[in-house]
């Protein structure tokens, strides 16, 4: 594991973040274990638009309340069904939500190499309800593909996504009560978003 101990120099890595709730833990960890640490927002998951400007917004806030920059990649919804409908039907944790966290850690990825950042980490594993071996798997992927390094995080660990839902109330974020997709519609509450 990497840590600011055995680095000279801060090290630049880009925060992967699902939603704003979700980023209130991640990021300030990465920043005190010494990494230069931005925020990079996928979002093509999120069904409709208005729920999208709706965490874009948080987002931004959250960086703004933070200090610290948040990139905002374009809504491209299209992109994520072309990939993810053929999946429609499995259930939320199952082969659908795999390929979605290829989807954004594949453009986070992407983004990371083209702007000079040398790891990737995600906010994904906060969610009590995600498989961080997944998250693992589709990170390591993504970040060996585009020649960056992947940090692996468990969040969620040491009580962390209660703590995150204290901090983005304290911090009054916007708390959706779903995942994102228009799939995970059909469960509200689920994959740790806010119920
Ligand atoms: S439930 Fe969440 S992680 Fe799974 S496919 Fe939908 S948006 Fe992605």
């Amino acid at each position: 594991m990497l840590r600011s101990s055995r680095r000279k120099m801060r090290d630049r890595i880009l925060l992967h973040i699902c939603c704003a709730p979700d980023a209130t833990i991640p990021w300030p960890s990465l920043r005190s274990e010494g990494f230069e640490a931005d925020g990079f927002f996928y979002g093509g998951n999120i069904h409709p638009a208005s729920e999208w400007e709706a965490r874009r917004d948080a987002v931004l806030a959250l960086s703004r309340a933070f200090g610290w920059t948040a990139e905002i990649a374009p809504y491209q919804p299209e992109r994520w069904h072309e990939a993810a409908d053929r999946a429609a039907s499995a259930p939320e944790g199952g082969a659908r939500c795999a390929i979605c966290f290829s989807l954004q850690l594949g453009a986070a990825a992407l983004y990371a190499a083209s702007n000079g950042y040398k790891y990737l980490c995600s906010t994904l594993s906060i969610s009590p309800h995600k498989s961080p071996d997944a998250i693992g798997a589709a990170g390591e992927a993504a970040a060996e593909s585009a020649g960056v390094k992947w940090v692996h995080r468990v969040w969620r660990k040491n009580d962390g996504f209660r703590l995150s839902v204290a901090r983005s109330r304290e911090m009054g974020l916007y708390r959706q009560n779903y995942c994102g997709c228009v799939y995970s519609m059909r469960r509200p509450g689920a994959c740790g978003s806010a119920a």
